[in-house]
């Protein structure tokens, strides 16, 4: 059976290091949310995020807007958070109601306060290399994981499963700055199951309940399950990509859903907060 890598105890340490550097530089240090509406899943990240900023004392302040605002009110509304010294992070809930255009929007949040790294300057520094901005929240915490739990990178053989802006491409660049070969599957990739059982380390974004069955892997292999999904067999649960009861007696290490990656993904948020304030003062 292979071993569980949680995720519960790297968010512990991202937290604990976090709440002791943040006492003791004694400032506020505020991550601003920006919500248009009020969907539920909207909803219930926001509230996982301020109760994470309450435990390791960063302010979190929610800036909420109707459903129905116009795209100009909203910039205008970007503009003035963007230029808020007082304001050392930003994180923009999507997708946006229709009607707005999320990237333009997106895109009017400086870099050094893009803490989640969707928009296209932060994407571009990290292609680049350019250490001032962030990558998005998600993949920082897979690489979290895999640096928490000492799995080497270098030299090894990462096959991603999804290749979405969120998870999949720059999780690729992600793993790529630490030297590790990289495959980038996808809905359109061949022989899926032959490409993951290459993996030295296998993750899969794919948002497919029971994609990864034990035809996709081998024994050794590390899997990391980043999908969130609803559970076909249990109503109102959730699982991942992976099956889990056929996987985990295969491979080395698997990740759980839930208590894994996702788990660890605002703990990030926070980092990445904490750092843009950290940066923000080396300048001035
Ligand atoms: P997405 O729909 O934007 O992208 C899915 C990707 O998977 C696409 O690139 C697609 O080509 C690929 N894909 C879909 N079906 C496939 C198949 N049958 N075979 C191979 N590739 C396939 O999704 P996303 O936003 O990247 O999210 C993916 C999953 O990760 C979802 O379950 C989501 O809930 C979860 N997620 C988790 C976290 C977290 O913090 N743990 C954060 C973001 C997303």
């Amino acid at each position: 059976m292979a071993e569980i890598l949680k995720g519960v105890p790297v968010s512990n340490r991202i937290k604990l290091k976090l709440t002791e550097q943040i006492a003791s530089i004694g400032q506020t240090i505020t991550l601003g949310i920006i919500r248009v509406g009020q969907k539920p899943d909207d909803l219930y990240y926001q509230n996982s995020i301020q109760k994470m900023c309450a435990a390791i004392g960063m302010h979190c302040q929610i800036f909420e807007f109707k459903e129905d605002i116009q795209q100009s009110i909203l910039q205008a509304e970007i503009d003035r958070m963007a230029n808020d010294d007082r304001i050392d992070g930003l994180l923009m809930f999507a997708p946006l109601p229709h009607h707005l255009n999320s990237a333009e929007l997106a895109n009017r949040i400086p870099p050094t306060k893009d803490v989640d790294g969707l928009n296209v300057y932060s994407a571009g520094a990290l292609y680049t290399g350019d250490q001032n901005a962030f990558p998005p929240c998600t993949p920082a915490a897979c690489l979290a994981l895999l640096k928490f739990y000492d799995i080497p990178l270098e030299g090894k053989h990462c096959v991603i499963v999804g290749r979405s802006l969120t998870v999949g491409k720059p999780l690729c660049l992600l793993l790529l700055n630490e030297n590790a070969t990289v495959t980038l599957c996808h809905s359109k990739t061949k022989s899926l199951s032959h490409q993951c059982q290459q993996a030295d380390i296998l993750i899969t974004a794919a948002g497919k309940a029971n994609l990864i069955t034990s035809a996709f892997v081998r024994e050794g292999q590390t899997v990391l399950d980043v999908g969130i999904n609803p559970d076909p067999e249990h109503l109102g649960r959730y699982c991942g990509d992976v099956n889990f009861a056929e996987v985990a007696p295969i491979v080395k290490q698997i990740t759980p859903v839930p208590g894994g990656i996702g788990s660890i993904t605002t703990a990030i948020l926070s980092q990445h907060t904490f750092e843009a304030f950290q940066k923000k003062n080396k300048k001035t």
